[in-house]
């Protein structure tokens, strides 16, 4: 009897753990813990351990992006409005800016400036340090958030499938414009 009730204790005690850790599993991929700026728009600095951005910078930055962004891919042949002002400012809400010391590999193949993650919650942009926050990578992995990192099934000549409309959006015109 003793033994009967302890198994079905088990049982029911395994199963709410499993339903307490899963959705922690699901969302603690990367967790902000020393998240201490906030834009506008709601992005998060995660400057541990570098601390080469200041909050102001990255504000600064994103206002720029937010600007040229907007002004570009509304001049462009196809426009996508999810560039565009409003749109691209809440899909930035809550995602975590994490500018790293060292140098990025995402592959092991080649290093980048910035890599987005839109598949991890929250959303997380990694990009080098040594780049000021008003550069250009930025704001390139800033147009992935916005689009969530599905770019659309057309792809433009010379691009690949993750910048497919950029051409056509007016993203490589817009970034044109900040330069490295
Ligand atoms: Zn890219």
């Amino acid at each position: 009897m003793m033994r009967r009730k302890l198994a079905v204790w088990a049982t029911v005690s395994s199963a709410w753990f499993a339903l307490m850790i899963l959705p922690f599993a699901a969302c603690t991929t990367v967790e902000p813990l020393h998240a201490d700026c906030e834009t506008p728009c709601g992005l998060l600095m995660e400057r541990q351990p570098f601390e080469g951005w200041s909050c102001g910078d990255l504000i600064a930055a994103e206002a720029r992006a937010v600007e040229v962004l907007d002004r570009a891919t509304r001049g462009a042949a196809v426009p996508d409005a999810r560039l565009q002002h409003s749109h691209a400012c809440d899909a930035w809400a809550q995602v975590v800016v994490m500018p790293r010391a060292e140098e990025i590999w995402p592959d092991g193949a080649r290093n980048v400036a910035g890599l987005a993650h839109c598949d991890r919650a929250p959303q997380l942009i990694e990009v080098t340090g040594r780049n000021r926050p008003t550069a250009g990578a930025l704001a390139h992995e800033l147009a992935h958030i916005a689009q969530g990192c599905w770019a659309g099934p057309v792809v433009d000549e010379g691009e690949d499938v993750a910048h497919a409309n950029w051409k056509r959006a007016g993203v490589r015109a817009a970034l044109a414009a900040f330069g490295g």
